[in-house]
């Protein structure tokens, strides 16, 4: 759904102008994350009248199969990084993925386990909570 000025701005409001998930403060660019993926319907364009299997692009039809949750209610205030990896994740799938961040950075880079070496990183040991939990939990 298309917002208008004030629908953004009474969004981005919706937790304290912070992000839903990590809490960061929002800037002006951040982005309107469906809670529920609507996992919009896209199509593959060919780019010339010649049907090369392999020149084409990606649209979004702007239709999709769940058209009901695109609706102000399923809509969070998100930052940009957080929404691309939130992705079509439902909340618990996102928080998963997050929580197995530290061990993916060990398994990948070595400027992780270096740093971690070196006693420079410190893992801690919690739950991942969004901030929308706690912005909650302050609320009642
Ligand atoms: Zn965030």
């Amino acid at each position: 759904m298309k917002l208008s000025k004030v629908q953004r701005l009474e969004l981005k409001q919706k937790f304290g102008g912070r992000c839903a998930y990590c809490g960061c403060e929002l800037g002006d660019k951040f982005h309107a994350d469906h809670v529920e993926a609507i996992y919009r319907e896209t199509e593959t364009v060919p780019r010339h009248e010649r049907k090369d299997p392999l020149n084409f692009e990606i649209r979004q039809t702007g239709k999709s199969e769940k058209q009901h949750l695109d609706v102000l209610e399923n809509l969070y205030p998100a930052c940009v990084p957080c929404n691309l990896f939130k992705s079509v994740f439902t909340v618990e799938m996102f928080r998963s993925e997050v929580q197995r961040q530290t061990e993916r950075a060990r398994t990948y880079s070595v400027n992780f386990r270096t740093a971690e070496r070196f006693g420079l990183i410190q893992e801690v040991a919690k739950p991942v909570v969004f901030w929308f939990e706690v912005y909650e939990d302050i609320g009642k």
